[in-house]
């Protein structure tokens, strides 16, 4: 599928490295300029990164701002608009575990999860998502995941983030769809990243059983499914929750 993203701006939180790198590289490999936000970016990476992205003919910008901070995200916003004359596509994927059973689980555990995945969608999608409805059009993908769904023991914060976030990007849809903006939401399984890196080879191999494709997922097959939702392609969809988890049971 050709898919043409030229002339596009598009905001990829969490854009360092991850799932969040892969589809800012595909979205600019289709032709996207990228602004990238992360908590840091050393200068060595940002030399890095500008080296590697005007490579591939894209403007690319990189952005210091935790996204669990309103007025920040205010402000990076506003920046970015002006650096790039607007904003087409947001890509909410900045999140973080903090895993733990539940009886054990303490409120900065809970918090600091439900701030990062939840608050901070809620804060770029509050801070794009006005400027797209002055505009009449846009796209904002939410990274969800299959745990948003189903739960998971030992996940209790992390799911509760992941259900909000397909709550606020179904009710999004609802209320931006009447000025042309379009909402959906990606639920990944098992993908490889330094997030599913720090489990254990036991938990792996546990998780692998329950995958019918009997294979993790790549970085690059959920950029493919966020490129298809930012694309014309994709221009009648919206409200929707789409998992990539090659078949996991629960
Ligand atoms: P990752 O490799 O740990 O990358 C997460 C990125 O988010 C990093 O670039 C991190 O950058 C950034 N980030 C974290 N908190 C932030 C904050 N408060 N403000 C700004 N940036 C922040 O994770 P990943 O596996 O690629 O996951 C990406 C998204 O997919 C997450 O939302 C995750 O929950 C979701 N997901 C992943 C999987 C999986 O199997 N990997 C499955 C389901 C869903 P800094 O630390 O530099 O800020």
């Amino acid at each position: 599928m050709d898919i043409n993203l030229t002339g596009k701006t598009a905001v990829i939180t969490g854009g360092l490295k991850g799932i969040g790198a892969a589809i800012a590289e595909a979205f600019a490999k289709s032709g996207a300029d990228v602004a990238v936000i992360s908590r840091t970016i050393t200068n060595e990476k940002r030399s890095e990164l500008n080296e590697f992205y005007s490579g591939l003919g894209a403007k690319a910008e990189f952005y210091e701002c935790d996204v669990a901070d309103y007025e920040k995200c205010e402000k990076t916003v506003e920046t970015i608009i002006s650096d790039f004359g607007g904003i087409d596509i947001l890509v909410n994927n900045a999140g973080i575990t903090r895993d733990g059973l539940f009886v054990k689980m303490d409120s900065d555990a809970f918090n600091n999860v439900i701030s990062a995945n939840l608050t901070g969608t809620f804060n770029m999608s509050r801070h794009v998502g006005r400027y797209m409805f002055r505009k009449k059009s846009g796209c904002i993908i939410n990274l969800s995941s299959v745990v948003g769904i189903y739960g998971n023991a030992g996940q209790a914060n992390y799911s509760a983030s992941k259900a909000g976030v397909i709550g606020l990007t179904k009710s999004l849809a609802k209320e931006l769809g009447p000025r042309g903006i379009r909402v959906n939401a990606i639920a990944p399984g098992f993908i490889e990243t330094d997030m599913t890196g720090v489990l254990s080879d036991e938990l792996k191999a546990q998780m692998l059983q329950r995958i019918s494709l009997k294979r993790f997922g790549q970085t690059k097959e959920v950029a493919d499914l966020a490129l298809f939702l930012a694309s014309e392609h994709a221009s009648y969809i919206s409200g929707q929750v789409i998992e990539i988890d090659g078949c996991m049971s629960v």
